[in-house]
């Protein structure tokens, strides 16, 4: 049998249950030390029995890999269909642990650049398979003395696309918020630019207020275009009115947005590029820049030579735009941006 929701399982078993204790049945999930159904004391034995074919994590099996450095960990988690999703664990610059996680199986985004979109589209992940990814990595620390405890920080920049999965993306959001100290301002969510579902955000006000980086990586749109073809002539218009919308509705610094830039030799980094970015960015203002370095994924794209990316760095630094670079952790083990596959890895890793 498959419980595609561990809530939705309760209010099916005790239909008539109050409110209460299914908080407490949620709580107990995210209890250090539990590890099943029957640690969950505050339910009489007789729930617990009735409870028991619920499991305690909605995947099949783990397949964990470390990096050399020891910073850095993914783990390859079957689901109950035998699909194969990603999860990584890379520690932050204040010692503790980021989390980044998968919101579906695949993605249809198909950016040309990255491992996830050349695979196609499976399916999204339901919200258990989501928070399970946190819940995993919760428990595999409390196994761990030796290694930092606290997860501090999320991404959904693992595989998919998340506002593509809008409404469970939004329910794990709540789920973490409701249950761990991680709050709003250390959970971002990464997006392609889906300009509708970040509509949806400003007018959703059970959207929770978490940080957003659109994966911009170029600032000419026919660039853009033949590098991600989810992206489209008019699309750097639309993403500017939304950002005068986003600034509008949020004034407050600590709601700021990022635009992702993928550093790809030749195809995104000469000073061309980056005079179309500083207009861009001018433009909207209140936005950081972070530059990511390519990861390899295929041989259609290098790495921005050393020269070219400090070039491009400074170009914006001098134009006085807010720009960071994106340290990159666990390429050994393609744990890295963009190169979360399915299945079989097709990322071959770089000698
Ligand atoms: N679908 C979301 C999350 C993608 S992963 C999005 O498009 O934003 C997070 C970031 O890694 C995105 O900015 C993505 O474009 C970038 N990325 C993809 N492939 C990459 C690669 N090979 N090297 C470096 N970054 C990559």
């Amino acid at each position: 049998m498959v419980i595609e929701s561990r809530t939705r399982y309760f209010e099916e078993i005790f239909p008539k249950s109050p409110s209460y204790r299914l908080r407490q049945f949620e709580a107990a999930f995210f209890t250090p030390g539990f590890r099943s159904v029957q640690d969950i004391t505050t339910l009489s034995k007789g729930d617990r029995e009735a409870l028991k074919n619920c499991p305690w994590l909605s995947l099949k099996g783990v397949r964990v890999l470390s990096a050399k450095k020891g910073d850095t960990y993914k783990a390859i988690m079957t689901l109950h269909d035998n699909k194969e999703i990603e999860s990584v664990l890379m520690q932050n610059a204040r010692g503790h642990w980021t989390l980044c996680v998968s919101s579906q199986i695949g993605c249809a985004m198909a950016c040309t650049f990255c491992a996830t979109g050349t695979m196609g589209f499976t399916r999204n992940l339901t919200v258990d398979e989501i928070v399970d990814q946190y819940r995993f990595w919760m428990m595999f620390l409390e196994d761990r003395p030796e290694l930092p405890e606290r997860i501090t920080n999320i991404v959904f920049m693992g595989m998919g696309e998340p506002l593509a999965n809008y409404k469970n993306v939004k329910e794990t959001i709540q789920t973490i918020l409701k249950h761990t100290e991680i709050g709003p301002t250390r959970i971002t969510v990464s997006t392609v630019g889906l300009i509708p579902m970040l509509t949806q955000i400003l007018n959703d006000e059970t959207w929770p207020p978490v940080r957003l980086a659109v994966s911009l990586h170029s600032a000419d749109p026919k660039t853009r275009t033949d590098i991600m073809p989810s992206s489209y002539p008019q699309f750097l218009d639309k993403l500017y009115e939304w950002t005068e919308k986003y600034f509008a509705k949020f004034a407050s610094r600590r709601r700021h947005l990022t635009f992702e830039y993928v550093m790809l030799s030749k195809v995104n980094d000469t000073s061309e590029h980056a005079k179309a970015l500083i207009r861009f960015a001018r433009r909207v203002g209140k936005v950081r820049i972070n530059l990511i370095p390519y990861n390899f994924t295929g041989e259609v794209y290098r790495d921005s030579l050393p020269a070219d990316f400090a070039r491009f760095e400074s170009e914006l630094r001098e134009a006085e735009v807010l720009v960071t670079r994106r340290r990159t952790m666990g390429d050994d083990i393609a744990a890295a941006c963009g190169q979360l596959v399915v299945e079989n890895s097709k990322v071959k890793t770089k000698v």
